[in-house]
Order: structure tokens, then C-alpha cells, then sequence
């Protein structure tokens, strides 16, 4: 029995492909290839190009493989793209969620472990954020998302199929192998942006607004790291392979990094100045998202290992050092 990722050869599923491999699962891999990339899928991984809209592809991958459950990266994941394009976002992330699940329940496979986002909760009430919190998001990315968990939950209730939603915080840096990491295009996030300075492609960093109700004024994120990301998508599995009911899980480290701190940090890290200036909000940022994650550590048993910044933001230079590209040439 296999389990299939889709969305296999992007950042987050490429790790979570070779922690599977690692722990000597059979895996099938399948995505579209327009934001992954197929240097990221491990190389002892079935790799199948297909794009989740495609029913028929899918059928026929259901056909050839023998599925016992389903991780789920397949989706588009730019908040301000989101805000421009939202029926891209509908399309690729719901409608193909939809078709996913209507091959998914054709074929008698009932588990799915997906990609939620912290984007679900919106504005915080409180923080940290429990998963009980009330979701009200203030992007069309994080809408999609919540809406893929109310069609897995209606889902469930007709067809029996059983599913589990993490939702993560900030993801971020890379395998201790070297050999994947965090590569999109166009780069939006936070610490790969701040790591092209010291890599000679960027001179400074814009910090998006610094009047913020925290105690530097810039934004407060819990930064989690991929790997602790990708174990926590195996435990869910083995949850739901165990009988486990339908659940949703915060992942995150519980603690808060402002931006000037993660700055401060790969200063320290890279040994280079970093130059920073201070520029505009950016639409839709809550000032503080900050994860409880005691129900994924006392229900699933996550202890996610990387829990200081120095040692994530340490893994993602390793990373974007050696490949100042990514997997481009
Ligand atoms: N940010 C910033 N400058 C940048 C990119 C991001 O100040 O060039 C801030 C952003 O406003 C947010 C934090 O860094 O407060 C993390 O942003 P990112 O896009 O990495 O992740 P998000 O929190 O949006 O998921």
C-alpha cells in the first residue's frame, strides 16, 4: 500500500516525500509542476505530472496504485495574489479539492491529511490561538482553505471518508540534507527574502510597517520549520490509519518572532549587515499570530524538534547559499 502526496514537488510536500521515504513508506507523487518543482521529488518516489482538476488523470492514477491514504499540498498559497485572483483560488484550491474527493470517494480511498492556514483564524481574539478560536479570515487564501475544511467535513458525513486539517504558521527552512528547500516564484516570504541580501540579490529588506500594537511595532509570527512541518503530516496519518476521527491541529512552535527579530537573527546567523527600511503595511497582516499547539502534541504525540530560530534560520542559509536560485539553473 502507498500513500499519494499531491503537490509532492512543492516546499512544504517535498520535505514531507522524503521524511515518508525516510521512515520507509512507499510514496506516489503527484502534482501539476506549475509552482513545484520535479528536482524537489525524491528520487525513490512514483512520480505521476498531473494537474487535480483532472478527474480522468486522477482515476487512472487510483487505478494503477494501490492508495491507502492521501496527503494533500496541492493548492495555491499567495495571500496578496489572492486578494487579486480570487477565482484562481477557488478553481485550484477548492474546485480541485472537489474533484480530489470525488475520485478519492469513486475509489474507496477514506483518508485525507491536508494543508490548512493559520489564514483560517483571521484577526486573532487572542493569542495563542487555539484551534476552538473563531475563524474568520481577511484573505481570500485563507477563505479557501476554511471552505476545503467544510467540504471535507460534509464529505465525511455522506461518505464515510475521514480527514485531518493542519494548520500551520509560518513554514520555513530547510532539509538538513541540503538538498531541498524553499524555492518560489516570485518570493513573498519573509526569512528567503531577507536571506538575498546576504546572497547578493537584494540590497535590503523592506519591513512592512513598523507601527504595529507590538513591543518593536513590526509583526509577531510563529515560525515553524518544514521538517517539523512534514513529520506532523505523518503522525496525522497514522492517526486517522488508527482509526482516529476527523481533527484539526495548530502547527506551530508557540512562540512569537517580530520581523526585526527574525532580521536580527539572520544577521547573526549569515555574518552580514543587512540593511532594512522601513516601508508600508501590507494589506490583510494581523499584528500577532502565535499557535497553541498542545492538541497536536497530546493528540498526535508532535514534538517538533526545531524550536529555535537561530538553528531554522541556519537550515534555510544552508539551503538558499547553495542554491541562490533554487532549483533553477
Ligand atoms: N514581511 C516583511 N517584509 C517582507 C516580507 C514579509 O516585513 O519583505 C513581514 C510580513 O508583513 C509578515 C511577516 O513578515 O508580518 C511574515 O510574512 P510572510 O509573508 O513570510 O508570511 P505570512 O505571515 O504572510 O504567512
Amino acid at each position: 500500500m502507498a500513500i499519494l502526496v499531491l503537490g509532492g514537488a512543492g516546499y512544504i510536500g517535498s520535505h514531507t516525500v522524503y521524511e515518508l521515504i525516510e521512515a520507509g513508506r512507499d510514496v506516489v507523487v503527484a502534482d501539476n509542476l506549475l509552482t513545484g518543482f520535479k528536482e524537489a521529488v525524491h528520487p525513490k518516489a512514483r512520480f505521476y505530472q498531473l494537474d487535480i482538476r483532472d478527474r480522468g488523470a486522477l482515476d487512472t492514477l487510483f487505478q494503477a496504485e494501490n492508495i491507502e491514504g492521501v496527503i494533500h499540498f496541492a493548492a495555491s498559497s499567495q495571500v496578496g495574489e489572492s486578494m487579486s485572483n480570487p477565482l484562481k483560488y477557488y478553481d485550484n484550491n477548492l474546485y480541485g479539492t472537489m474533484v480530489l474527493l470525488q475520485s478519492m470517494v469513486a475509489h474507496g480511498v477514506d483518508k485525507i491529511v491536508f494543508s490548512s492556514t493559520a489564514a483560517t483564524y483571521g484577526e486573532p481574539e487572542q493569542v495563542p490561538i487555539l484551534e476552538t478560536d473563531r475563524t474568520q479570515p481577511t484573505n481570500c487564501y485563507g477563505e479557501t482553505k476554511l471552505s476545503m475544511e467544510h467540504m471535507m467535513n460534509w464529505v465525511s458525513k455522506a461518505h464515510g471518508l475521514r480527514y485531518v486539517a493542519l494548520r500551520y504558521f509560518n513554514a520555513c527552512g530547510a532539509h538538513a540534507s541540503g538538498k531541498i528547500g524553499e524555492a518560489h516564484n516570485p518570493e513573498t516570504h519573509l526569512i528567503p527574502l531577507i536571506l538575498q541580501v546576504p546572497n547578493g540579490q537584494r540590497e535590503k529588506i523592506s519591513v512592512f510597517g513598523d507601527d504595529y500594537p507590538t513591543p518593536d511595532g513590526t509583526c509577531i509570527r510563529d515560525y515553524i520549520h518544514v521538517t517539523d512541518l512534514a513529520q506532523a503530516h505523518i503522525l496525522a496519518l497514522d492517526y486517522l490509519m488508527k482509526g482516529g476521527d476527523n481533527n484539526v491541529f495548530n502547527l506551530g512552535n508557540g512562540v512569537g518572532f517580530s520581523v526585526n527579530e527574525v532580521i536580527e537573527v539572520a544577521r547573526a546567523v549569515t555574518g552580514h549587515p543587512i540593511p532594512a527600511e522601513v516601508s508600508p503595511r501590507r494589506a490583510g497582516d494581523p499584528a500577532q499570530l502565535i499557535a497553541s499547539s498542545e492538541k497536536a502534541k497530546s493528540v498526535l504525540g508532535w514534538k517538533p524538534q526545531y524550536d529555535d530560530l537561530n538553528t531554522i534560520v541556519s537550515s534555510a542559509w544552508n539551503w538558499h547559499k547553495a542554491h541562490p536560485h533554487g532549483y533553477e539553473k
